[in-house]
């Protein structure tokens, strides 16, 4: 499947601004492939299809959730969480995305997970920072980003929990474990 195609699939799935969003996402991971030696082919690929699933019923994402038996406790958390678990899915079976390391990158580019692979801290830092990412916070991680993925995966997972306290939201155990493992690794 070429880029085109690809993004023909997800433009389908997507709003007009999520679809922008979604090109940010492409361009940016792409950037950060190519400054840490990822695969630019797979960042391209998990980029476009990362926000898959995000508009998609909480009902079919609840029925999914519990079918497949994924993590149980994310039903307890805010759906917001759910569409990129979902979203590995439906984009295997709806799109024919087969590749392990691309799907997990889906899977995990909302919560963060431990052990993050470059993949992963690719297309969570092109989430975090694409150009229409305007939030305070965001140019910072931009900067960071520069020099530093590790740094600025840590800053964007940090600037996130953050978010989330202020609104007195609770945090997903697994956001607070992936940042907590950060932590640990840079002791
Ligand atoms: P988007 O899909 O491009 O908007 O970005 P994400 O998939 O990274 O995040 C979707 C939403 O989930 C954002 O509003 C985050 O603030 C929120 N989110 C991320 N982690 C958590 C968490 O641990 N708990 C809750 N309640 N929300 C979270
Ligand atoms: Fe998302
Ligand atoms: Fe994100
Ligand atoms: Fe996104």
């Amino acid at each position: 499947m070429n880029r085109d195609q690809a993004l023909a699939i997800v433009k389908e799935q997507l709003t007009e601004h999520r679809y922008v969003h979604t090109i940010g996402v492409m361009e940016t991971a792409i950037e950060l492939a190519d400054r840490y030696g990822g695969d630019l082919k797979k960042a391209e690929t998990a980029a476009i299809f990362h926000d898959y699933a995000k508009f998609r019923s909480k009902e079919e994402m609840k029925q999914i959730i519990t079918e497949q038996k994924m993590a149980p406790d994310l039903l307890i958390h805010s759906p917001e969480l759910w569409h990129a678990p979902v979203g590995a899915y439906l984009v295997k079976k709806e799109a024919g995305i087969e590749d392990a390391e691309i799907l997990d990158a889906i899977r995990y580019h909302t919560s963060g997970r431990e052990n993050m692979t470059l993949l992963d801290k690719i297309i969570y830092v092109a989430d975090y920072i694409e150009p229409g990412r305007i939030f305070p916070g965001a140019e910072e991680v931009r900067k960071i980003a520069e020099t530093d993925l590790n740094q600025a995966l840590m800053a964007s997972m940090k600037n996130t929990i953050l978010f989330l306290l202020k609104k007195n939201q609770p945090i997903y155990p697994q956001t607070l474990q992936s940042y907590n493992y950060l932590v640990f690794e840079e002791k």
